[in-house]
């Protein structure tokens, strides 16, 4: 059972703990948020979330930290069909789904020119590790989840960005005036 508002108050005190928070949190959708291939099922089928998505997406909006996805379903329409189902599609910024030959560059160009928002302010989460690797390149703080975004992904992401985040604020202080 989806235990919302624990979760949501759990997350909410996790990003307590840090100084340094992302503007942008971006998602994979497929094993990411949601625990299936969404070109498998039909769009009849009622999807479900991972037990700990839908809080802390609603941490991060409560936080006023946006939320964006990337996914390289090569069924948009079902996936978008399943995120107005589960009534969690309004909450995203930008909306990235289409298969592509890249690791996912392509769409977190299209997510920085909709948003605004540097790679260095960005949080990614995702089940495959190409997409990490070629993610980190260009500057997003990118963490593996093994078994669906959960708090303990969250946690350990959240740090990773706060890690990043300190060591190029320690860079700039270093900068000759
Ligand atoms: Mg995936």
């Amino acid at each position: 059972m989806e235990d919302v508002e624990r979760v949501k108050a759990e997350a909410l005190q996790v990003m307590g703990l840090f100084q340094v928070l992302p503007r942008l949190v971006v998602f994979d959708l497929d094993y990411t948020l949601w625990p299936f291939y969404c070109e498998c099922p039909s769009k009849n089928d009622t999807p479900s979330l991972f037990p700990h998505s839908r809080g802390i997406l609603h941490a991060l909006k409560h936080q006023r930290i946006d939320v964006a996805i990337a996914s390289k379903s090569p069924t948009p329409d079902i996936a978008t069909t399943y995120l107005h189902k589960l009534s969690i599609r309004s909450m995203f910024v930008a909306e990235e789904i289409f298969y592509s030959w890249t690791h996912k560059t392509d769409h977190f160009q299209k997510i920085l020119s909709k948003t605004g928002v540097p790679y260095n302010s960005m949080l990614f989460f995702d089940d495959d590790d190409n997409n990490i690797q070629q993610i980190s390149k260009i500057g997003v703080t990118s963490i593996l989840v093994r078994n669906g975004l959960d708090l303990e992904a969250f946690r350990n992401g959240l740090a990773k960005f706060s890690q990043n985040g300190n060591r190029s604020k320690k860079n700039k202080q270093k900068r000759p005036n």
